[in-house]
């Protein structure tokens, strides 16, 4: 361990724990893996390398939770949530510093989104729960009445990823939970340290034995033991669209409910007529915002032509600025990516985009370190790149890092089609000043978020999810409450 470790960061090693039927335990399997912290390359702590076996006694553990879970009465399934939510205040500085550890991200960042927003999750779904309603059809005559009788479902399982991870985590869970479902849930294997701090709360909380368990370790070893299971009835997992693939490819013959959010290339569309400041400010962080590793990020920037040398230099003269700094350090706005290989793959595409014949105007490299502590950091350059057409790599596959790629359109029409040309279609950004305008671009993009003249404004009561190889299904608001219920119809003679 080096030296000099900042304040609020993990000092010991840690070692982290599944949470199975209320108790924390060891892997079954007796395995551990090493997590390392991005911004130094040293392992700080290590997680259970759990198995099918371990998967086996926490879904065993859910399914003997489930009846009396279910039955206890929503205010009381809300007041759990929101305990759980006070639990995240109260230990916020050391959830932001263990997610900026865990994950390389800016301790500025954890701390004015992540943590926020997952204490935000769990008072939400709580407020969800008591509002959500079923409909009932009284035809005409009313001589029967139909009604809808929403139930959970049972054991779900709740996949998330690692680049919003205890934002992303509660995001899932808190809906199952407030449903009446009692989770499995498993978080990246690349940055559990929040989501195990955040099990060891459950019972203070209020969750009995077994209604909310943790199972930490790989994908395709854990995950898919989940993913796999009889007796797991959905799952909502948010993750890269290859794996998304795979696990719909595993459940088609078992019939399981899906919810699966996956990965953008996101088209932001720069009109001539939009406030230019406004629009390079937002892109610098729509681009940029978490080293790049975020869904939502801005990836390929349309630019009219008669905007385009004007907006590409304020654009790039502003990413110059931007230097990767040690993520400890309150000042610093962008940290270092998720891993060696994540930081690999990022490179190789800024290599390839070379290749491609891109021009580089800006960044293309590692960054140095912004000091000893982070000498073995995965740090890299905000990177801008132009000169590349529709069709090649850059512009069509998701790098999830620091990358962008300018490209130029002349008329609406022609941005529309640049948009769409994806196989994704998750989120895009409109600039433009021109009300109709913006309403007539937003109504033909090919995604499942249009954002005009801002980026990355949420209300949680929206639909959040993608078109195309972005996703299936919806969260957010009550679209997640549906998906965590079976809906039964249910109808009855009145006389
Ligand atoms: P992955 O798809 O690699 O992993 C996501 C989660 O799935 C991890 O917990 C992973 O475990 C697990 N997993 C991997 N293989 C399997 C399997 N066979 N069965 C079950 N679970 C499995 O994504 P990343 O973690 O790399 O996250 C980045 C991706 O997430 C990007 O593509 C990004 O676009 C997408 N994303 C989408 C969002 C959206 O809302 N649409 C939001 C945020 C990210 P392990 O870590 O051990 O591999």
């Amino acid at each position: 361990m080096p030296q000099s470790y900042p304040v609020n960061y993990l000092r010991h090693m840690m070692e982290l724990q599944n949470l199975i039927g209320g108790e924390m335990t060891n892997p079954k399997g007796g395995a551990w893996l090493d997590n390392i912290e991005p911004a130094t390359g040293h392992v700080f702590s290590r997680i259970p390398r759990s198995n099918a076996a371990d998967v086996e006694a926490a879904v065993q553990a859910a399914r003997t939770a489930f009846p009396a879970w279910s039955a206890t009465p929503f205010e009381e399934r809300a007041a759990s949530l929101r305990r759980w939510g006070a639990l995240i205040a109260e230990h916020s500085e050391a959830l932001i510093a263990a997610e900026s550890q865990d994950n390389g991200k800016p301790v500025s960042l954890a701390g004015a989104v992540d943590i926020p927003r997952a204490q935000k999750n769990l008072e939400f779904f709580a407020g969800a729960i008591e509002h959500f309603a079923s409909e009932a059809h009284i035809p005409g005559g009313a001589e029967f009445i139909h009604y809808t009788h929403r139930k959970p479902i049972g054991v779900v399982g709740c996949i998330s990823p690692w680049n919003l991870p205890l934002y992303l985590f509660t995001w899932k869970i808190a809906p199952a939970l407030a449903a009446g479902n009692c989770v499995v849930a498993k978080p990246s294997e690349v940055t559990p340290v929040t989501a195990w701090m955040l099990s060891k709360w459950a019972a203070e909380a209020g969750f009995p034995a077994g209604v909310f368990n943790v199972v930490h370790g790989l994908g395709h070893e854990a995950g898919q033991a989940l993913v796999e299971h009889p007796h797991v009835k959905a799952i909502s997992f948010t993750g890269g669209t290859q794996t998304g693939a795979h696990i719909a490819r595993t459940t088609a013959g078992i019939f399981k409910k899906l919810s699966l959010e996956l990965g953008g290339k996101n088209p932001a569309i720069v009109f001539a007529d939009c406030d230019v400041d406004k629009a390079v400010s937002t892109t610098i962080r729509s681009s940029f915002a978490n080293q790049g590793q975020i869904c939502l990020c801005s990836s390929r920037i349309l630019i009219e032509d008669s905007l385009y040398d004007t907006f590409r230099d304020a654009l790039v003269a502003k990413a110059k600025r931007i230097a990767p700094g040690d993520p400890s350090d309150p000042n610093t706005k962008m940290g270092a990516l998720v891993s060696a290989p994540h930081r690999d793959k990022v490179l190789a595409y800024i290599e390839s985009a070379k290749v491609q014949g891109a021009s580089v105007l800006c960044g293309g490299d590692v960054a140095s370190a912004p000091n000893d502590r982070c000498e073995a950091g995965y740090f890299v350059q905000p990177t801008i790149l132009e000169g590349l057409g529709p069709a090649c790599s850059i512009n069509q596959e998701e790098i999830f890092g620091p990358v962008i790629s300018l490209q130029r359109f002349s008329t609406e029409a022609e941005a529309i089609k640049l948009a769409n040309d994806s196989d994704y279609g998750l989120a895009a950004t409109i600039w433009t000043q021109d009300a109709a305008k913006a309403h007539r671009v937003a109504t033909q993009v090919e995604s499942g978020i249009a954002w005009i003249n801002c980026w990355l404004v949420r209300d949680l009561r929206t639909p959040f999810g993608g078109v195309k190889s972005s996703g299936i299904g919806r969260e957010g608001g009550f679209e997640a409450l549906r998906f965590f219920t079976e809906p039964q119809s249910v109808c009855i003679p009145t006389h």
